[in-house]
């Protein structure tokens, strides 16, 4: 059985193996839930499905939050997409329309995989559908990556935390980032090392980020850093692919990161209490949406 303490011994096995890390992890969850592989997938397939859904809903003109304060976002980034003239390219945009169009499926009350949380639910979906799409990446490659991901997750849940509550933004989009450089490193052929190194690469750039939720709700700035989240995973995974290696070992980013969260004060853990969601806006913003609640 695996140990899902280390990461690092974990790419070991797979190289040994002459595996990816996908294949690793479900081998060893077919094991543990003592079921087979081929049900794992299909469980994993069915996901992958929802993800597709959720992106297609919140890709929307006419998509709304029921506070009012978000929807709409993906739309607009998708008809930038259609035309043809954003800076970052065709693949890019694509990852960012979809990030935030999972991520405003969720603020709507849609139907979204937690990957690993609802607040970070845009970014996993954001690279691997992408990936689909703009690569040509088979479906079964793309849920062995999902798999990858799940493996990275639950490592860094085990050693740290994927809550906003608990560890700050970085255990939330900063998991999802790192979950989701892996998986485009394994989607794009990586090693199981190079998978390692875009988790910490991607890890390591949202580290201290903060939770900071408007009104408490996950939506500002909660949607627009699935957009940045995918981005960094992104980078992340073209480095690793490049052969750049993160100095620091991804079991020993993951350690430092829950050091930064225990250190993190409660304003800036979830509460609503600190960073955006203690600006003067905010403020605003919040006594309107909880004085409309009221008045309902
Ligand atoms: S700011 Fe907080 S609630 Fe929003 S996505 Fe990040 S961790 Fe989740």
């Amino acid at each position: 059985m695996l140990d899902y303490m280390n990461l690092c011994r974990m790419a070991q096995l797979a190289r040994e193996r002459s595996i990816s890390l996908g294949a690793l992890v479900l081998a060893d969850q077919a094991e543990q839930m003592e079921t087979t592989e081929e049900k794992i997938l299909e469980t994993m397939d069915r996901q992958l499905t929802v993800m597709e859904q959720s992106a297609e809903k919140g890709c929307s003109a006419t998509i709304r939050s029921m506070s009012g304060l978000t929807g709409g976002d993906a739309w607009k980034m998708y008809e930038r997409a259609c035309r043809g003239v954003s800076i970052c390219g065709d693949f890019c945009v694509n990852a960012i329309t979809t990030a935030l169009a999972v991520a405003e499926c969720n603020a709507a009350m849609g139907r979204i995989v937690a990957s690993p949380t609802a607040g970070s639910c845009g970014i996993l979906p954001g690279a691997v559908l992408t990936m689909m799409r703009k690569k040509k990446i088979e479906r079964k490659t793309a849920i062995m990556a999902l798999i990858c991901a799940g493996g990275i997750g639950m490592v860094i849940a085990n050693k740290a935390s994927l809550s906003g509550a608990a560890g700050g933004c970085q255990a939330e989009c900063g998991s999802a980032s790192a979950m989701a450089a892996a998986a485009l490193v394994e989607m794009a052929g990586g090693t199981p090392q190079m998978a390692l190194d875009a988790a910490a690469m991607a890890l390591k750039n949202q580290m201290g980020l903060v939770c900071d939720p408007v009104a408490g709700l996950v939506e500002v700035p909660c949607i627009k850093r699935n957009a940045a989240g995918v981005m960094i995973a992104i980078t992340a995974a073209d480095m690793a692919l490049a052969g750049i290696q993160s100095v620091i070992p991804v079991d020993e980013v993951i350690e430092a990161m829950r050091d930064v969260g225990e250190a993190m004060p409660c304003a800036l853990r979830e509460t609503a209490q600190g960073g955006i969601a203690a600006t003067p806006t905010a403020r605003e913003l919040t006594r309107k949406i909880f004085e409309k609640g009221e008045n309902k």
